[in-house]
């Protein structure tokens, strides 16, 4: 459907839970965070009539993501109904990778197409610090899982921190070089944990530079290409892409609204206005009551973010949100 700036909505990302086996620094504090009540998460069943009425008006995208959505018990099975669904034509997965060694070819089975996968560095001790004890190998060996099991394009988000993983790059542009692997480098946001960060911040000007990558290389051939711009120099089995959610936003071509674990529609990541789709679905609303009340949401998505000049005063942390 179309929103009042003439942007056809037709993604819908759906945060499954808001719990997850990792701490990244940049989006969870270390002892966690109050976690949304049981009872207030959607059920698999809401999330599943949500998705299907969402496709009478024009959804056909759906990423599942998280907290950590391959925690939550039933996922697979939830997956596979969700993939059935008359309308749904892409669903895919934005993970943290650990789960993936065994639930790779699972994840396939059930219907999933292709997986975003969160891998700021390739050094154990790094990796460890960022994410606060986690296991960089497992991540590595669910990459190579998953295409194996043809989960294409395999998509890795690298959140650029200016402390910590900046002069990594050059070791991410190998990986692309040598596998089909499509690198996306990510503006660090100035979201919850992240948001007294700034010094942290790299410009993706910044990132292209130290790589050698020059605007006029790019290429936008990359499947679901999505926001990121992409370069795929020759002789590379991959691609290098770049999200710059801040220092060159992508709100004119927005064509998504978000999903959170609690039920919450949220037309804007940045904008903490959100729609009660679960108050509507738990008060016995008909199906076409809760398309009006989505559809208006969507009307209402805003023309833009102002995250690159207004403080975060959102209660919610990323992980809350889905990224
Ligand atoms: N747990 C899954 C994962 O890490 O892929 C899914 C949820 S996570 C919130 C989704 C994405 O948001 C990840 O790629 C993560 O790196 C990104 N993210 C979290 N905090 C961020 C921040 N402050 N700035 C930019 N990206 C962030
Ligand atoms: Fe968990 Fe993903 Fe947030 Fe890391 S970025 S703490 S893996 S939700």
């Amino acid at each position: 459907m179309q929103d009042q700036y003439q942007r056809q909505i037709e993604y819908l990302r759906i945060s499954v839970t808001d719990r997850c086996n990792l701490r990244c620094q940049y989006c969870m504090p270390p002892e966690g965070i109050q976690w949304i009540p049981h009872e207030s998460i959607l059920s698999f069943e809401e999330i599943l009539r949500l998705m299907r009425i969402s496709t009478q008006f024009g959804f056909r995208r759906f990423r599942i993501t998280g907290g950590e959505p391959l925690v939550r018990k039933g996922i697979l099975e939830f997956l596979k109904e969700a993939a059935q669904i008359s309308g749904v034509e892409d669903l895919m997965l934005t993970t943290n990778g650990i789960l993936l060694p065994e639930m790779a070819f699972d994840l396939k089975k059930a219907g999933v197409k292709r997986v975003n996968i969160s891998l700021d560095t390739l050094d154990a001790e790094r990796f460890r610090e960022i994410t606060r004890g986690g296991d960089v190998r497992k991540v590595i060996q669910g990459v190579f899982r998953s295409l194996e099991a043809g989960l294409a394009p395999v998509k890795i988000n690298v959140v650029v921190v200016r402390s910590s993983n900046f002069q990594e790059l050059p070791q991410f542009l190998e990986l692309a070089r040598n596998y089909p692997l499509h690198i996306r480098f990510i503006e660090l946001m100035p979201i919850g944990t992240s948001s007294e960060r700034r010094d942290d911040f790299v410009p993706i000007a910044e990132m292209k530079d130290v790589l050698g990558l020059k605007e006029d290389m790019a290429t936008r051939a990359i499947p679901g290409g999505g926001p990121a711009e992409y370069y795929q120099p020759e002789g590379f089995k991959g691609s290098i892409g770049f999200i710059s959610a801040i220092s060159r936003h992508f709100c004119s071509t927005c064509n998504r609204v978000r999903l959170t674990a609690d039920g919450k529609l949220r037309p804007c990541l940045h904008s903490s206005h959100e729609i009660d789709l679960c108050a509507a679905l738990r008060s016995g609303q008909s199906d076409e009551e809760i398309a009006d009340c989505f559809a208006s949401a969507v009307w209402q998505k805003p023309a833009q973010h102002h995250m690159q000049d207004e403080a975060w005063n959102d209660v919610r942390m990323m992980s809350q949100i889905g990224g």
